[in-house]
């Protein structure tokens, strides 16, 4: 990994991910100057050789690149509205989680300040900054991308899905629904044998390979998906994918049966519209069209 010495780096937010990110830049050798609202979250980095200031302006005045890493979009402009003449020119890469439309909402603010707009979606937790694991997703400018690569690809794995700013968040927050959905999934399997003595670890030990192989089915829906044909040959039915006796054996239980009711949802207005000898990928198309 390169390190381009010429980069002058500034970080704003030293929690515990803006930490993280700006002591990897430290570590790697690059010019780096932090700053943070509250006192104090410097101390590690200076001691490792980062150089903090008091004020934002500051820190934006002291580099050439500008990574903000805050608690929500209404910090980040809450800090950077009143430097937008100090940042024009410089290049801005935002790694605060913000949904699509405020992450368009600040490129085209950048681009009104004559700001360079990079936004990034982090996928990892701060420990897993610098290891392998670590993703993190780009769009916005594809100039500011290829310029800084060496030094985004310190963090983790980078991914740049395009000039439009907000596909990168787009991105990040369908991925979490995925991982909340499934982690709720795996709670209904938790308080299902619950009543029958099972600890959650002991669940955890038999869900965590189970669900991993699952993933292997992901290809194969999309495939159907993407060719838009649910009829084709080798998939299982709508009609046999029906969840009757898993919502029963959690109401025998005297759990909630709403995650699993939720996909039974799914399936049965699929199979109302007509389609029940059709693939569970067309299960799609109820979310697609809400009921
Ligand atoms: P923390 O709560 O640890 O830190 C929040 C940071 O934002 C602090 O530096 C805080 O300053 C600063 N801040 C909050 N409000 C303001 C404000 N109005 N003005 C100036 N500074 C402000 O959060 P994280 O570091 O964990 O997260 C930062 C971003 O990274 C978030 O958007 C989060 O969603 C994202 N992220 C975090 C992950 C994680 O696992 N931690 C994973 C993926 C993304 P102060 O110290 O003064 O309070």
């Amino acid at each position: 990994m390169t390190t381009d010495n010429s980069v002058q780096v500034s970080v704003l937010g030293l929690g515990a991910m803006g930490s993280a990110l700006a002591g990897t830049l430290v570590k790697a050798g690059y010019a780096t100057t932090v700053w943070n609202r509250s006192p104090g979250k410097a101390d590690d980095l200076v001691a490792q050789g980062a150089r903090t200031v008091a004020t934002a302006g500051d820190a934006v005045r002291a580099g050439g690149l500008v990574i903000t890493c805050l608690l929500d979009h209404a910090s980040v402009r809450e800090v950077l509205d009143p430097l937008s003449g100090e940042l024009a020119g410089r290049t801005l890469i935002n790694v605060t989680t913000t949904s699509p439309a405020q992450s368009r909402e600040l490129a085209a603010w950048a681009g009104q300040a004559q700001v360079t707009y990079l936004d990034g979606g982090i996928m990892a937790v701060p420990s897993m900054i610098g290891r392998p694991g670590a993703s993190i997703l780009y769009s916005g400018s594809a100039d500011a991308y290829q310029q800084h690569k060496p030094l985004l690809d310190l963090w983790g794995t980078s991914s740049y899905f395009g000039e439009d700013a907000g596909l990168a968040s787009l991105y990040d927050l369908a991925l979490l629904a995925g991982m909340y959905v499934m982690f709720a999934g795996f709670m209904h399997g938790a308080a299902m044998v619950a009543p029958a003595g099972v600890t959650a670890r002991e669940f955890a030990a038999m869900a965590t390979p189970w669900l991993s192989a699952m993933t292997g089915s992901f290809q194969g829906f999309a495939a159907v998906v993407d060719g838009g044909d649910y009829t084709v040959e080798g998939q299982q039915s709508l009609e046999f994918s029906q969840l009757g006796d898993l919502l029963a054996a959690s109401s025998d239980q005297g759990i909630s049966t709403e995650v699993v009711a939720m996909v039974q949802r799914l399936i049965q207005r699929q199979i109302d519209a007509g389609h029940g000898e059709e693939g569970f990928a067309r299960i799609i198309e109820s979310i697609r069209r809400p009921g």
